[in-house]
């Protein structure tokens, strides 16, 4: 596996509280060894799920920036 930023290698690693929203959970993930990008297996399943669905979202975050930030 390479990483998606830097296309460096990227080793298997156990995260935990990745960005402090799922405290006490633990995911087998990513990271990578050159620029310490970390993606776990379920960031890779959403992806792959809501593929069709990134660009409209990403168009609506834009558009109302204050409502997704809070
Ligand atoms: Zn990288």
């Amino acid at each position: 596996m390479t990483c998606e930023r830097c296309e460096g290698l990227m080793v298997s690693e156990q995260i935990c509280d990745l960005q402090g929203t799922n405290r006490e959970v633990c995911a087998n993930g990513y990271r990578c060894l050159l620029c310490g990008n970390v993606v776990d297996a379920t960031i890779l399943e959403n992806r792959r799920r809501s593929s069709e669905t990134v660009e409209p979202l990403t168009v609506y975050s834009r558009r109302m920036p204050r409502l997704v930030a809070a």
